[in-house]
Protein backbone atom coordinates (compact mmCIF):
# COMPACT_ATOMS: atom_id res chain seq x y z
CA UNK A 1 0.00 0.00 0.00
CA UNK A 2 3.12 1.75 0.84
CA UNK A 3 4.08 2.28 -2.78
CA UNK A 4 0.43 2.86 -4.13
CA UNK A 5 0.00 5.81 -2.35
CA UNK A 6 3.06 7.16 -3.22
CA UNK A 7 2.69 6.70 -6.85
CA UNK A 8 -0.74 8.31 -5.66
CA UNK A 9 0.96 11.65 -4.67
CA UNK A 10 3.59 12.06 -7.07
CA UNK A 11 0.79 11.58 -9.78
CA UNK A 12 -0.95 14.00 -8.33
CA UNK A 13 1.85 16.32 -6.65
CA UNK A 14 -0.48 16.41 -3.49
CA UNK A 15 -1.80 13.98 -0.75
CA UNK A 16 -4.45 16.62 -0.37
CA UNK A 17 -7.76 14.62 -0.57
CA UNK A 18 -9.98 17.37 -1.60
CA UNK A 19 -7.20 17.81 -4.87
CA UNK A 20 -6.94 14.37 -5.60
CA UNK A 21 -11.00 14.12 -6.25
CA UNK A 22 -10.90 17.49 -8.03
CA UNK A 23 -8.56 16.05 -10.51
CA UNK A 24 -9.70 12.52 -10.75
CA UNK A 25 -13.22 14.18 -11.52
CA UNK A 26 -15.07 12.83 -8.54
CA UNK A 27 -17.67 15.51 -6.75
CA UNK A 28 -17.90 15.55 -3.27
CA UNK A 29 -21.34 15.61 -1.76
CA UNK A 30 -22.20 16.52 1.96
CA UNK A 31 -25.14 14.93 3.68
CA UNK A 32 -26.14 13.89 6.96
CA UNK A 33 -27.71 10.33 7.80
CA UNK A 34 -27.72 7.46 10.76
CA UNK A 35 -24.31 6.99 11.13
CA UNK A 36 -24.35 3.79 9.87
CA UNK A 37 -21.58 4.13 7.19
CA UNK A 38 -18.98 7.11 7.26
CA UNK A 39 -19.39 7.74 3.57
CA UNK A 40 -20.59 6.35 0.11
CA UNK A 41 -18.60 5.85 -3.55
CA UNK A 42 -21.17 6.29 -6.42
CA UNK A 43 -19.10 5.17 -9.27
CA UNK A 44 -21.40 6.05 -11.91
CA UNK A 45 -22.00 9.36 -10.62
CA UNK A 46 -18.46 9.54 -9.68
CA UNK A 47 -19.24 11.47 -6.61
CA UNK A 48 -18.17 10.95 -2.71
CA UNK A 49 -21.20 11.55 -0.44
CA UNK A 50 -19.82 12.46 2.73
CA UNK A 51 -21.92 11.71 6.24
CA UNK A 52 -21.54 14.38 8.61
CA UNK A 53 -23.09 12.61 11.05
CA UNK A 54 -20.45 9.79 11.50
CA UNK A 55 -17.70 11.51 13.92
CA UNK A 56 -15.11 11.22 11.74
CA UNK A 57 -12.87 13.98 10.03
CA UNK A 58 -14.08 14.87 6.64
CA UNK A 59 -10.72 14.25 5.27
CA UNK A 60 -10.49 10.96 6.56
CA UNK A 61 -14.07 9.93 4.68
CA UNK A 62 -12.98 11.24 1.75
CA UNK A 63 -9.77 9.55 1.64
CA UNK A 64 -11.69 6.11 2.53
CA UNK A 65 -13.99 6.61 -0.77
CA UNK A 66 -11.50 7.60 -2.86
CA UNK A 67 -9.81 4.23 -1.88
CA UNK A 68 -12.69 2.79 -3.22
CA UNK A 69 -11.96 4.68 -6.57
CA UNK A 70 -8.56 3.45 -6.73
CA UNK A 71 -9.31 -0.36 -5.71
CA UNK A 72 -11.34 -0.46 -9.24
CA UNK A 73 -7.62 -0.87 -11.09
CA UNK A 74 -7.31 -4.14 -9.30
CA UNK A 75 -9.78 -7.37 -9.50
CA UNK A 76 -10.86 -6.97 -5.58
CA UNK A 77 -14.13 -8.59 -3.80
CA UNK A 78 -15.49 -6.51 -1.21
CA UNK A 79 -13.50 -7.69 1.93
CA UNK A 80 -10.83 -6.84 0.39
CA UNK A 81 -12.03 -3.55 -1.07
CA UNK A 82 -12.70 -2.45 2.17
CA UNK A 83 -9.33 -3.51 3.48
CA UNK A 84 -7.74 -1.53 0.78
CA UNK A 85 -9.92 1.45 1.46
CA UNK A 86 -9.20 1.44 5.19
CA UNK A 87 -5.39 1.27 4.20
CA UNK A 88 -5.28 3.59 1.81
CA UNK A 89 -6.43 6.07 4.88
CA UNK A 90 -3.70 4.57 6.90
CA UNK A 91 -0.98 5.17 4.65
CA UNK A 92 -2.05 8.74 3.09
CA UNK A 93 -3.37 10.53 6.21
CA UNK A 94 -2.39 8.98 9.52
ZN1 LIG B 1 -15.57 1.46 2.55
Amino acid sequence: MEIFVEKVIREFGTRDVFEIAERIGVKIVYESWFPVTIGEFDNRNKTICVNLNAGVKLEKIIAHELGHFFAQEFNLNKAEEEKFAREFVEVLID
